[in-house]
């Protein structure tokens, strides 16, 4: 297992290849993130996507709103309008929104070619934090056939996803909630995926020492500092030899290569038509 490679030396492998093959097109790639609201982490978040574009050579526009007092109808009509640009191939809206708007509203006027997120249920792209999981993956020659994973939270962004994606890869899978009895089925598997947002939360006890753990988990730990699920100390004092995906440098960075990919897709979609 400690041959693995990293998340973070896949994604710099990955985007030298994307940023070759986008010099060979006519025009740059171009992405549209919608914010709206003033959280900071989305700040955060919107500032990496932007930096990644430029790494590979995709056109970035950031349409910033920061007003709430907008209404549904209207942040609509923007959206709509921008969903029209020809020039734009890929729209997401940065989560999370404030609670007043309807986002499921918003992601129905980006159309399904244009849904780079994967969110729509007829989108043409896959939702990218479990894509980037299971590129990431296989490109670690993990055989899924046979192998007994459990995911820990059901998401409409990551858990549900995650767990189709896994079982047309041939996994046995298992998808836990908070009323789960987890330790039951991660400690008797081969990989474990948690995606439910609690600061060090599975300790070794939770765990076998031939698992893979990922862990999708972006936490603040009780110094304000970004942690994952799982508490990787303790987990690396008990069980020596398993791999656990780092935070930060792990699935963060997995989603938004994923990203990437499902805009250059989007060109190459949009202009064949
Ligand atoms: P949500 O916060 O929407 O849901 C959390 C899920 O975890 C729910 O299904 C909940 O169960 C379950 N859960 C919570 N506590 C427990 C527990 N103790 N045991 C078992 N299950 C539990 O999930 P998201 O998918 O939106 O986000 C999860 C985490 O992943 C967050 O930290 C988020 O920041 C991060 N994230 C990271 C991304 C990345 O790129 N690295 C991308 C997206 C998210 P129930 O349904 O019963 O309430």
């Amino acid at each position: 297992m400690k041959d693995m490679i990293s998340c973070i030396d896949y994604v710099a492998i990955q985007k030298k290849e994307l940023r070759d093959k986008v010099s060979t097109f006519e025009r740059k790639p171009k992405l549209c993130v919608v914010q709206i609201g003033n959280d900071q982490a989305s700040s955060v978040y919107v500032r990496n996507k932007q930096k990644v574009c430029e790494e590979i050579g995709v056109d970035f526009t950031h349409v910033h709103i920061k007003t709430e007092k907008i209404s549904q109808e209207n942040l609509e009509e923007i959206v709509w309008e921008l969903n029209e640009s020809y020039d734009i191939d890929g729209i997401i809206i940065q989560l999370p929104i404030p609670n007043k708007y309807n986002v499921e509203e918003l992601q129905k006027c980006i159309s399904p070619e244009k849904d780079v997120d994967g969110f729509r249920l007829d989108s043409c792209f896959k939702s990218c934090t479990p894509k980037g999981i299971v590129d990431w993956l296989k490109f670690n020659d993990f055989n899924f056939t046979g192998k007994e994973v459990t995911v820990v939270g059901r998401s409409k962004i990551v858990g549900k996803p995650l767990v189709n994606m896994l079982i047309d890869e041939g996994a046995t899978v298992t998808c836990c909630n908070s009323k789960s009895y987890v330790a039951l089925h991660t400690t008797i598997s081969d990989l474990v995926i948690s995606a439910i947002g609690q600061p060090k939360y599975f300790k070794a006890a939770d765990f076998n020492e031939n698992t893979i753990i990922v862990d999708v988990g972006i936490n603040r730990d009780e110094n304000n500092k970004l942690c994952g699920d799982v508490d990787m100390e303790n987990v690396k004092q008990y069980l020596d030899d398993v791999y656990v995906t780092p935070v930060p440098n792990g699935v963060g960075r997995l989603t938004t290569l994923s990203l990437m990919k499902n805009v250059i897709e989007a060109y190459e979609l949009q202009n064949k038509k």
